[in-house]
Order: structure tokens, then C-alpha cells, then sequence
């Protein structure tokens, strides 16, 4: 291996490249790896500097090409990062140890917050590193079969996991395109084979198709006087196999399996040329797309359109210029390679995406968190929004208003009622309409449900619903737990002066301090009869154990506990009997979730043992003389829970239910609720609310 030989080969790809450099640094990486083997047989060298090419081939300067040169050097050789920064400086150094980092996280060796948040500090500074990553990536799945089997699905799968969406993401599509071809043919080699062949059968076939619309077009073009270069492509093997899956239908009912690209010089003729396409044949309307106008995240920028072609078969055809056609294919790479001439708005738009990770790492306190939060923001963002205020809310497909509000911010996420779009109202669980300004509607009353989990796609908005909740049950604990030992203290007709210490409980409780142990007594962690033996020995009373649990028993219906809407968390309606807020009711503690409501006159409840049932009572305004009777209509889908989140919701406005009638029919749920209220204001609060659960279709005040 010849170190001038091997520059010059590089500097043949990029001739911008720095001559004495590629030599002096190929020269030590040569005697570093000497010796060394890769699985193949072949010498380890080659790896490296096929990497370079790589890299040179995306026009990467000369600094990043030295670093892609030495990846493997601190890793794999003698030689540690502080000689690499001597010999070649601290920008190459730090690149290098980046590159290694990277796979330490991929591999799991390092998953801490901390090295993330080192490893994209250093990103957001010098994105070139995920190329040389790439680059690493691609050469390695080009010699993946002489792995063992288990080694190379592993790595396929993480590849088709983590590097091609990264590929995607930086716009970089020839990457992304061989990366996942490489993958899939070893994660499915059979499917990979079939869609092969019949790629190839139907070669000569599709050439003439291509033909057939390429020839008018370009007579068309030519008539016109518009300069343009028109090609037709078939599409990669695994995006074939995607939307397979996608639409469900085999190889022979995909219409687009190729396309036609047509670039031109400029931005103006990109129009033109649509619309000569558009005269020759029919669009397909709903098919159009107008990147130019707004680029994808990546800066992909092309006009899509689908057509009606010969024999009725439906084409589609991108047109784009020279420049956009560059960043298609080298991505970001290609801004970056020439960042020096790069506009500044420009560079910004650039680390959009990773100023956002940067940002989000502080919010994510846990590692895995943080890992699941960078995979989506790897994934293609095809749907966005716009704010009223003209902001671009980019989300991935199949994202709700829900979503958009917690993207615009966390606290109108909270209180997101619904959105208004274009002079319809949408629930929060509607799927964000692309393109359109969202109006998100919101009220200081609504607050989050667990039922908001499953109507979230995105990490951001479900981490900060699991939060809010977290932090709404812990409270809401705390507060019925002291209601639950208020309650205790006073049946064991425990003196002030006999109370236990503090110290004494969290001790006999294994809490840190008062309030987790409210905490833990409120969840119904903490058994009542543990609370019973405890408390026993600070009793006034001489009796014995057994006259305590009958005293117990027998005081219980004088001292219920009050319940409302500040336990609504830890308030569980049992399904065996269907109690409603406002009628006699009785508890148990259920272990982690809080009390589970029964009716009084249960039977399963009647088969709970004496002591373990708590009595309960509806908390009722001071005003109560004043309530008025009112009755709600509901309209909803069946789904699980919907009963449990209407009580919820009308308990929170302290409304007291007196009856509810259900009926299922045809996977829909008709309710009627009758309610005595105290004013007007709780009625439109009551209805508002009923309004934001999912799956409520309509709700009547009569
Ligand atoms: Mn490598």
C-alpha cells in the first residue's frame, strides 16, 4: 500500500483535497494497522481508506477525510486520542474520539445522559462526524458475509434501525438507500430475492414503459426550447418492500416502483416544466407535492406529481433543479462541504434538527428515554402544520393535535381542548390535517388523562403527559393518605399527646419522610392493617386486639372519608357493580392505584373482610341547598374506561350524579346522567371537559 498512490486516488474523487496531508496521515495509519486483518482475509488498510473515498466522493474537506482516515486508529491500535492530538491537532482528535463514542452508544457501553450529552455538544459542532460514521457503516455491511450469521442480522437490524433513518434525517439518500438495501437482503433474504427477480423479469418490459414517456416528453421539452435532463429510475429494493407492507399488495399492483426525474436550471423552469407534464398527462390531484415551497426538514427540495401515463397506468415524476437534485443526494453533507459559502439562515436551518436534540436531552432525564426521543427524530417528519403565529410544526406522520399542541409548548399541551382548523372544530385525538394552521383551543380547567397516552404519538407529548400525571397522583396521594391516618388516629381515639413521632412512623414505614409515607398510605401501598397494629400501641385504650378490630368495625360508618374531585386520580369505579359519583358507595384499597369504589350494596364487596372496607362519602359544596337538577346526553364510542372518565370529569366540577343510564349498541355508547348542579358556570365547565375526552362524539345539555 503506497501512501502517494492512495492520495492521489483520493484527490482524483475531490481535487480540492490537501496532498501532503492525505500522505502524511495514510503513512501512519498504514504502520498502525499493519498486520491487522479484517474477517475477509483482506488487509485491515482497506477499510479506512475506503471510508476516505466515501467521504471524498461527498466532497468532505480534507480535515474530515484525515479523521475518517484514523477512525479506527484509538480503537483498534496502540495508539491513544492524546497522540492522535499531537500528530494531527485537537480538531482531528476530537472527531475520532466522537466517531468511537457513537458506536460505544450503539453497542450499549456507554449510555449514560452524560456522554450523550458530550458526544452532541460535540455534534452540533461538527455534524461531519455522523458521515464518517456512515461511511464506517456502509463499507462494513459491504463485507458483512464473512460475519457469522447471528452478527450479521444484529448488525443489519441496527443499521436498518438507527443509521439509514439517521441517513434519512441529514437528507443524505444515497446512504439511506444503500444501507437499507444491504440490510434487508440479510435480515430477509428470501423476500430480498424475489422482489430482485422481479425487478428483473420485468426490466425490459419497465424500459420501454420509461421510454414511453420519456420520448413525448422530451419532444415535448425540446418544442418548448426548455434545457432539461430527463432519466427514469426504478426504486431501491427495500422502499419497494416498504410500501408493499404499507399498502398491503403484492410487487405487481405497485404503480410506483420507478419514477421520472426531470432537472432543470433553475427554480422558475421546475414550474414550467410541471405544468408541460400536467399538459401531456392527467394529475392525480391529491398526489401533488410542492417541496420547493416547503422543503422537507432534511432540505429535500423537488416538485412530486403523479400522473395518468400510457395504458392508464399511474407515474409518478419529480422535477427539481441541479442544486436541489445535489442535496438529494448528498444531503446536508453537501452544505455542509461548502459551508463557507452557506448563507447563515441557511447554516441554521441546517442544525434545526440537532439544536432540538440538544435541547430535549435536558429534559429527558433517562437514558433509554433519551434513546427512544433520538430514534423518532430520526424517522422521516412528513407531517407538519403551521401555527397561528406562521411557526412550521413538523411532526412524524400519524401525529394528533395533541401532539402539535405539546410541540408549540408543554403547558398548551396540558390545557389542549382541541384545535380549529380552518373554521372546524377537531378533537384532540384527530390527526393533524397537513399543512394547515392549527388554531389549538384551550381552557384552564382541562387537564391531562391517562387516556391522553394512547392518543400521543410523539415522545415529547407523551413524556410530558406521564410527568403531569406522575406529579397530579403523587399530590392527589399525599392528600387522601392524610385524610386515610386522620381518619385512624381518630377511630383508635389516639390523644394528641399519644401521637407517634415522625421520626417513629417513617421508621415502622420505610419512607424517607412524612409526605411519601401520605404518599404510599393514599397509592394504598401500605396494608390498613399494618396501619392498625402500628398505631395500637399508642392507643388510649387497655383493650386488646381483638376489642380494637371490633370497635373498629363498629365506628367505621361514623367517620367516612371524604372523597372528590382532589383524589379523582385514585378514584377507581369497580366494574362488578358500576357506582357514580354521588350515590353510597364504599372503598378498598387496591395496591398502587388508590381506592376502588363499590357500591354499598355490593356483593363483592360484602365478601371483602370488615376492616379492609373504607367508608366513604361524596364531598358536596357548602352551597348544597341551592342544586338544580340538569341532565347530560352522551354520545360515544365503546372503548375501555370511557364511564370511569366521564364520572371523572363530571366529579371534577364538584356535580353530584344521582343516575346513569348506559347502552351499547353497534360499538357505540348513548348515556343520559343525571346531575344536581350548583350554577350555570359548573354545567358549560362540565360540558367542556365531557367535550375533550376521546372518543366522546357529542354531549346535550337539557
Ligand atoms: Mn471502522
Amino acid at each position: 500500500m503506497n501512501p502517494e498512490d492512495t492520495a492521489l486516488s483520493l484527490i482524483d474523487i475531490n481535487p480540492k483535497l490537501d496532498k501532503g496531508l492525505l500522505i502524511k496521515t495514510l503513512a501512519f495509519v498504514i504502520e498502525a494497522h499493519k498486520g491487522q486483518m479484517r474477517k475477509s482475509g483482506a488487509p485491515y488498510i482497506r477499510h479506512p481508506i475506503e471510508v476516505a473515498k466515501t467521504l471524498a466522493s461527498l466532497r468532505m474537506d480534507t480535515t474530515v477525510i484525515v479523521a475518517g482516515l484514523l477512525h479506527d486508529v484509538v480503537e483498534d491500535t496502540k495508539y491513544s486520542t492524546e497522540e492522535i492530538k499531537e500528530k494531527f491537532g485537537t480538531e482531528v482528535a476530537e472527531m475520532v474520539d466522537s466517531v468511537t463514542k457513537i458506536s460505544d452508544i450503539q453497542k450499549g457501553i456507554d449510555r449514560t445522559a452524560k456522554t450523550f450529552k458530550k458526544f452532541l455538544a460535540y455534534v452540533s459542532k461538527r455534524p461531519q462526524i455522523i458521515a464518517i460514521k456512515l461511511a464506517d457503516r456502509l463499507d462494513n455491511m459491504h463485507s458483512l458475509q464473512y460475519l457469522a450469521l447471528e452478527r450479521q442480522k444484529a448488525i443489519s437490524e441496527e443499521t436498518l434501525d438507527f443509521y439509514a433513518p439517521l441517513a434519512h434525517r441529514l437528507g443524505l439518500y444515497s446512504f439511506k438507500f444503500e444501507l437499507e438495501d444491504l440490510a434487508f437482503k440479510y435480515l430477509h433474504p428470501e423476500e430480498y430475492a424475489a422482489i430482485e427477480s422481479h425487478l428483473e423479469l420485468t426490466s425490459k418490459e419497465r424500459e420501454d414503459y420509461i421510454q414511453s414517456i420519456i420520448f413525448p416528453l422530451n419532444i415535448k421539452m425540446n418544442l418548448e426550447q426548455l434545457d432539461c435532463d430527463i432519466r427514469g429510475r426504478s426504486k431501491h429494493i427495500y422502499s419497494i418492500h416498504e410500501k408493499m407492507t404499507a399498502r398491503g399488495c403484492k410487487i405487481d399492483e405497485l404503480y410506483d416502483i420507478f419514477a421520472i426525474r426531470i432537472i432543470v436550471n433553475q427554480i422558475a423552469d421546475c414550474y414550467v416544466a410541471l405544468g408541460y407534464v400536467h399538459n401531456l398527462w392527467m394529475p392525480l390531484y391529491s398526489r401533488f407535492k410542492d417541496y420547493i415551497a416547503i422543503p422537507k426538514p432534511n432540505l429535500y427540495q423537488s416538485l412530486h406529481t403523479t400522473v395518468i401515463g400510457p395504458y392508464g397506468k399511474l407515474v409518478e415524476v419529480q422535477i427539481r433543479t441541479k442544486d436541489m437534485n445535489e442535496t438529494a443526494e448528498y444531503g446536508m453533507a453537501a452544505h455542509w462541504a461548502y459551508k463557507f459559502n452557506l448563507k447563515k439562515e441557511e447554516l441554521e436551518k441546517n442544525m434545526d434538527w440537532v439544536n432540538a436534540i440538544t435541547k430535549m436531552q435536558n429534559e429527558i432525564p433517562n437514558s433509554t428515554e433519551f434513546l427512544g426521543f433520538l430514534h423518532e427524530s430520526l424517522l422521516p417528519e412528513d407531517s407538519y402544520a403551521w401555527t397561528p403565529q406562521g411557526k412550521k410544526i413538523s411532526l412524524p406522520l400519524g401525529s394528533t393535535i395533541l401532539d402539535f399542541a405539546f410541540a408549540v409548548h408543554t403547558d398548551l399541551g396540558i390545557r389542549c381542548l382541541g384545535a380549529r382548523v380552518a373554521g372546524k372544530v377537531l378533537s384532540i385525538d384527530a390527526h393533524i390535517p397537513i399543512g394547515e394552521t392549527i388554531q389549538i383551543l384551550q381552557s384552564d380547567s382541562q387537564e391531562p388523562q391517562e387516556t391522553w397516552l394512547s392518543m400521543a404519538k410523539t415522545q415529547k407529548a407523551q413524556n410530558s403527559i406521564r410527568h403531569w400525571l406522575r406529579k397530579a397522583v403523587a399530590a392527589q396521594s399525599v392528600i387522601l393518605g392524610k385524610k386515610i391516618w386522620q381518619k385512624e388516629l381518630h377511630y383508635l381515639k389516639i390523644s394528641k399527646e399519644n401521637f407517634p413521632g415522625d421520626y417513629d412512623i417513617c421508621k415502622a414505614f420505610n419512607a424517607q419522610n412524612m409526605n411519601s409515607f401520605y404518599e404510599s398510605l393514599g397509592k394504598g401501598e401500605i396494608p390498613l392493617k399494618d396501619i392498625f397494629v402500628f398505631l395500637k400501641q399508642y392507643s388510649d385504650h387497655s383493650q386488646g386486639w381483638s376489642k380494637l378490630k371490633l370497635l373498629f368495625s363498629s365506628s367505621d360508618e361514623d367517620n367516612p372519608i371524604i372523597i372528590g374531585h382532589n383524589e379523582r386520580f385514585l378514584l377507581n369505579y369497580a366494574s362488578c357493580c358500576n357506582p357514580v359519583p354521588g350515590t353510597p358507595v364504599k372503598g378498598i384499597l387496591k395496591s398502587g392505584k388508590g381506592i376502588e369504589i363499590h357500591k354499598e350494596d355490593c356483593k363483592i364487596l360484602s365478601k371483602i373482610p370488615q376492616e379492609q372496607r373504607l367508608a366513604l362519602q361524596w364531598e358536596t359544596p357548602e352551597n348544597a341547598k341551592r342544586e338544580r337538577k340538569c341532565i347530560l346526553r352522551i354520545e360515544a364510542e365503546d372503548r375501555v374506561a370511557i364511564e370511569k372518565d366521564i364520572f371523572n370529569s363530571i366529579a371534577k366540577h364538584n356535580a353530584i350524579v344521582k343516575k346513569t343510564i348506559f347502552e351499547n349498541k353497534e360499538e357505540r355508547v348513548k348515556g343520559r346522567v343525571d346531575l344536581l348542579v350548583f350554577n350555570s358556570a359548573q354545567i358549560k365547565n362540565i360540558e367542556q371537559s365531557l367535550q375533550a375526552i376521546v372518543g366522546i362524539r357529542k354531549v346535550t345539555v337539557l
